[in-house]
Formats: C-alpha cells, structure tokens, sequence
C-alpha cells in the first residue's frame, strides 16, 4: 500500500515539475502529454515501477490534470506538490469491473489480500464522469464512552417488529423494505415465462439481483442504526440468549429469524457496547421473558398470536413484546448493581 501511495506521489510530483518546466518554457502540457512522456522516457528508467500497478501513475496525472483544470477556471489554488506522510493516497482500480467487498478479506487488484477491522459489505461503483470504477476508503475509529440516557435497558426481538425496548422505542425492521420485496415477488412472477439465459431473461435478472441488494442493504442499515442506537445511550443493553437453531425448526418463524439477522444483531452488540462503553448482558434462554408479568410476575402461557399480554392476576394490558423486553431489563437488576 505505502509502495503504491509513493508511486502515486511520486508521479504527480514529477508531473507537475514538468509540467511547470514546459510552461516556463512556451508549451502547452496537458495529462495526456504527461503520461505520453512519463511511459516513454520515465518509466523504463525506474524498474522498480515494473510491480506496481500501472493503474497509480495514470489516475496521478489525471488527478493533476483535474487539479490544473480547477486552476485554470479560478476554482482552486495552483498545484502543489504532495508530501510523505500528508498525502498518502492512491486509485486503483479493477479495469472496468467493480470490486466486491464482503465481509473483512478483501482482494484488492493489484495489492492483493487486506484485512479490515471492520465488515465491509459494499461494492464499487462505477463513476459517472470518467467512466471507471473507484473505491474510497478511509477509516480510523477511537472507541469513546458516550453519555447514556438510560441505565439498563431490554431488548425483545420481534417477528413482527425487528426490536422492542424496554423504554418503549421500538424499532420495525420490515416496513422499510417491505415495498420493495413486493416489487421483488412482482418481477419474479413476471420473470417466470422468459427464456432462460435470453436477453429478456438476463435482463430480468439483473433487476432482480438489484432488489434483493437493496432489501439487503436496507436491512443491514436498520440493524446498525438499532445495534448503535442501544450502545450509545444505554449504560447495559440486555437481550435473550436466542436458541437461533431452535427456532429455525419452526418454519413461520425461520423466514422471519433469518431476516432479522440475531447472530448479526448480538455481534455487532459485542462490539458497539466496547466501542461505546457500555455492558451486554445475555440472559439465560429459558428465562420466560413473554411469559412473565411484568408488573406481578404472574406466569402464563403465550401461544405467539397473542400480541397483548392480559394479567389476570393484576389486570395489567400491555404489548407482549414491550412486557418481554421490560422483564429482560429487570432480570439483570441484581447483575446491574453488583457491577456499580
Ligand atoms: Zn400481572
């Protein structure tokens, strides 16, 4: 990386030499010129150039062509040169095809396997202007403690609703993308008389592959706001040890469980809650958190159609996933206060 950062410097630096010796000079020098004499009278003076990606040198005097061209139209100040350590960058790119990112091993061209700190789930988009494909990415995080509104808090995950919280804010995962997986199932059954591997067909497909990109970006954005928005403000966030493979075993609810992501929901818990200074609390699986009353602590059955948990014994009425999550934040009371 730092091989190619000093290519890509070193080229915009000689470029821009150059271009201020011919201007002094009477000519007229452009990026094009530039690279013309940069392949053919500077770059086989230089083996070492040779194993690096020939990518670097040709976004570097495009970039200073731009810099020049902001200049000339009064734009910008007049080109400097860069220096180590404050301009530690360079552009590669996949020649025309877009890099996938998934997860945290990335293969960039060129540069070959890194590693990041964090998933990325993304995938580079083609520019517009130039006509190529470019990835930025720039990422640096200090964990700071945040000032926590509530002290503990429960979290019941939903089929219905993605997350209740023991303070009443609940977070819907399904409505956001819901318009979309119509539009989804639509262009299916659309899809179904086409010839496959027609260009009607591939074109299908292709729209096809977009939606369900988006559903999954969309759900990905509403788990991190959710995962975020519990660490940041609350001191200790406590959820349900989920029997995940349990529950899969249950078809209606595996669609659901699936979507919601819950392994995904407790790790990125693991790590936010560090990040963030807070605590997760994971309570026992088989504490009956639906179950129980949460202002008596009377236990009854909850078959899952009921969405309103009705108290005999005191007469409480209250939403069956707000009275989970109330019962989650109160069963780490004691758990809570031993650690101060
Ligand atoms: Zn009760």
């Amino acid at each position: 990386m730092a091989q190619h950062a000093g290519y890509s410097r070193w080229c915009y630096n000689w470029g821009l030499s150059l271009w201020n010796a011919a201007y002094t000079d009477g000519y007229k020098p452009n990026a094009r010129k530039l690279r013309e004499v940069f392949t053919n009278h500077a770059k086989p003076l230089y083996p070492w150039m040779k194993n690096l990606s020939s990518r670097v040198y040709q976004y570097a005097f495009r970039n200073l062509g731009e810099a020049f061209k902001r200049f000339f139209k009064g734009l910008g100040k007049h080109p400097r040169f860069k220096k180590k350590g404050k301009h530690n960058s360079f552009t590669i790119d996949n020649c025309g095809k877009p890099i996938e990112l998934n997860g945290w091993n990335h293969k960039l061209p060129f540069i070959g396997w890194v590693q990041t700190y964090e998933p990325i789930e993304a995938r580079t988009k083609k520019s517009r202007q130039a006509g190529d494909w470019y990835l930025s990415l720039s990422y640096e995080f200090t964990p700071t403690s945040t000032p926590k509104t509530t002290e503990v808090v429960g979290v019941d995950l939903g089929v219905k609703t993605l997350a209740t919280l023991s303070t009443g804010v609940v977070f819907s995962g399904a409505k956001s993308y819901k318009k979309f997986e119509n539009k989804l199932s639509r262009l299916q059954y659309l899809n179904r008389n086409k010839i496959i591997g027609s260009a009607n067909w591939q074109k299908a497909q292709l729209k096809i592959a977009r939606l369900h990109r988006r559903i999954a970006n969309i759900r990905k954005d509403t788990l991190h706001k959710l995962t975020t928005h519990l660490a940041k403000n609350h001191g200790s966030v406590v959820i349900e040890d989920l029997n995940v493979s349990g529950m899969l075993a249950n078809h209606k609810l595996a669609k659901s469980i699936a979507d919601q992501g819950f392994y995904e929901f407790r790790r990125q818990l693991e790590y936010k809650t560090q990040w963030y200074g807070s605590e997760l609390v994971v309570v026992d699986r088989f504490f009956p958190s639906s179950k129980t009353c949460s202002n008596c602590g009377h236990v009854q059955d909850m078959p899952l159609h009921l969405r309103t948990y009705d108290c005999p014994e005191c007469g409480l009425s209250i939403d069956r996933d707000l009275n989970a999550s109330i019962n989650l934040r109160d069963a780490v009371g004691s758990v809570v206060n031993a650690c101060g």
